[in-house]
């Protein structure tokens, strides 16, 4: 930690499943989180969970990755054992990210492409289901909260939004959720889910600052003070697509 850091400002960043659920680069988002904590002049406390540890009181921010189905698998006992917790901690607008196959398993379940359900914790209100056409490649998304939001996507899942759900962003390159509505992401209250790798948050720090802003205003009431904030939010919005054009129009 910097000797600029004062002490005694701790921010407790829970990162679940790191052992199971962490894929293409998904623990950037943590380090991220962390370097950028002690920049604004905060103290990260950086905090893990696996299946059959205790969960950590005071947790300020949620921060999870992607992984294989047999990943999935095998949280999945321990994920339901904690629901009561972590919708408990969204309903205080914990601020939350969650990547990929955590993302899945935030909304009700993650359908398998062999008919396997993996039951999730219903805190997004979204619903997965694997086919035969995995969507992989790089993702070009746009969203009026975070500006342009990039990423790579790999998953056989494919997710819709149920009604209480909002989409995170608009694909403009890319798949996203799935392969026929333009939406990437989810977000409910604080807590957002999505497909996108790379890490995520390195490529965006637009959505790394809302967490660590939302978590900073809750526990000490107050903004975060610029440092030398990048401007890289502001870009402006490019051409929809027709798929995304449409999709649009629909909800
Ligand atoms: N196993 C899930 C799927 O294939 C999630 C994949 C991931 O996290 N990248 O859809």
């Amino acid at each position: 930690m910097s000797s600029e850091t004062p002490a005694g400002r701790p921010i407790r960043v829970l990162q679940l499943y790191p052992r199971d659920m962490n894929i293409y680069g998904d623990f950037g988002n943590a380090l991220v989180l962390k370097r950028r904590l002690q920049w604004y002049g905060y103290d990260p406390v950086m905090l893990t969970y696996d299946p059959g540890d205790e969960f950590p009181d005071d947790v300020d921010l949620v921060v999870g990755g992607g992984g294989q189905d047999s990943g999935q698998d095998r949280i999945q006992a321990d994920l339901l054992s904690i629901a009561d917790r972590l919708h408990a901690l969204a309903a205080e607008d914990v601020p939350m990210l969650m990547i990929c196959g955590l993302y899945q398993l935030f909304g009700h379940y993650f359908q398998t492409r062999e008919g396997h359900r993996i039951e999730g914790i219903g805190v997004l209100d979204v619903t997965t289901h694997g086919t035969d056409r995995r969507l992989i490649g790089n993702v070009v998304s746009h969203s009026e909260e975070f500006g342009q939001i990039i990423g790579y996507e790999n998953h056989s899942g494919q997710t819709w939004l149920g009604s209480e759900a909002q989409p995170l962003a608009q694909v403009l390159t890319g798949e996203g959720n799935n392969d026929e509505d333009a939406f990437e992401g989810a977000r409910h209250r604080n807590v957002i889910g999505s497909y996108l790798h790379g890490s995520l948050l390195p490529k965006n720090p637009a959505i790394a600052d809302f967490l660590i802003g939302t978590a900073v205003q809750q526990k000490y009431g107050e903004s975060l003070r610029a440092f030398n904030a990048p401007a890289d939010s502001a870009l402006p919005m490019p051409e929809l697509t027709e798929k995304a054009r449409t999709s649009a129009a629909a909800r």
